[in-house]
């Protein structure tokens, strides 16, 4: 029985250059010959990139390559060794199409494998131990000694080695698992809120297929940012309103042309405690697959 290790890149793979800038060198070979676990393991490489180039195309890759490793009863489990910075969103995108028993599970590094006190090491260790010994879990992130449900993860750190933290007070209940249908192609951005913001950027978007705001305290908006959501709303445009505050769920209390209230009485809807990057993939996989945004969220 062995462990499958799926290498895609991050600062877990990378080395310095001749500059000093970070680049993913290393293969998932290495990265298991380097980290000392005891167990079986097979390692492949599909990507080596910085994962803020984790496209919706790659996503798909890393599902389908998910779905087709699982097929062969010889893996106990999967690790895919993965950039932090977008670790939550892939770790959620395979979660909601997730029905295997065996787990998925993230990991990565904060520190390059050539710094001096490299944690990627420790970090596949624990994953792929993880990995061999959880069953019905979900996708999980094991990172700096914590095991992690990728539903409502963030990323909350730049530097530190504990780099991830749970939006919610508890574990969130995982929704049914959908089918996984294509995500690339769909036009989802993300627009932040600010104080006194004006229409600008809602008004300069072009054509989309959803919008996730990244709203104000507990999901309102200027009234002017307001005023443009709600013509995106009133044309039948999907929006889910986030929130930038890092603890603690949406909800939907004030009125006013920006207020959550208003919006969601013109069907926005509240991300819950999902991150704006985590609501993003919740609604491009409910408008890939055909069900209600809302079961995701
Ligand atoms: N920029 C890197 C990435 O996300 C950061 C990391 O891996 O920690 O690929």
């Amino acid at each position: 029985m062995n462990v499958l290790v799926i290498s895609t890149g991050g600062t877990i793979a990378s080395t310095a250059d001749a500059r000093g800038a970070l680049v993913p060198t290393l293969t998932g070979e290495e990265l298991v010959a380097g980290c000392g676990t005891t167990r079986k393991v097979r390692a492949v490489d599909v990507a080596h990139l910085d994962s803020s180039s984790m496209g919706l195309a790659e996503v798909d890759m890393l599902r389908r390559t998910v779905r087709k490793s699982l097929f062969d009863e010889d893996v106990t489990g999967i690790v895919i060794t993965h950039g932090t910075d977008s670790m939550a969103e892939t770790a959620l995108a395979l979660d909601l199409v997730h029905t295997d028993a065996r787990p998925v599970v993230l990991t990565g590094a904060m520190h390059s494998a050539d710094h001096p006190r490299p944690d990627g090491p420790a970090n596949l260790r624990g994953a792929i131990e993880t990995a061999a010994t959880q069953r019905g879990t979900g996708v999980l992130v094991h990172f700096a000694g914590g095991t992690f449900p990728a539903r409502g993860l963030m990323k909350t750190q730049t530097t530190a080695n504990d780099a991830f933290t749970l939006s919610s007070p508890s574990p969130l209940p995982r929704p049914m698992a959908v089918a996984p249908a294509p995500l690339d192609g769909l036009n989802i951005p993300i627009v932040r809120a600010w104080a006194g913001a004006d229409s600008s950027l809602i008004e300069a978007l072009g054509p989309v297929d959803g919008l996730i705001l990244e709203a104000l305290g507990s999901g309102n908006v200027s009234a002017a940012m307001g005023e443009a959501v709600a013509k995106l709303l009133r044309r039948g445009i999907p929006v889910v309103v986030a929130t930038s505050v890092p603890y603690g769920e949406v909800s939907f209390a004030y009125g006013g042309a920006g207020g959550g209230s208003t919006l969601g009485a013109l069907g926005a809807l509240p991300a819950g405690y999902l991150s704006a990057g985590q609501a993003r993939i919740a609604l491009a996989t409910a408008l890939a697959t055909g069900v209600n945004p809302r079961s995701l969220l």
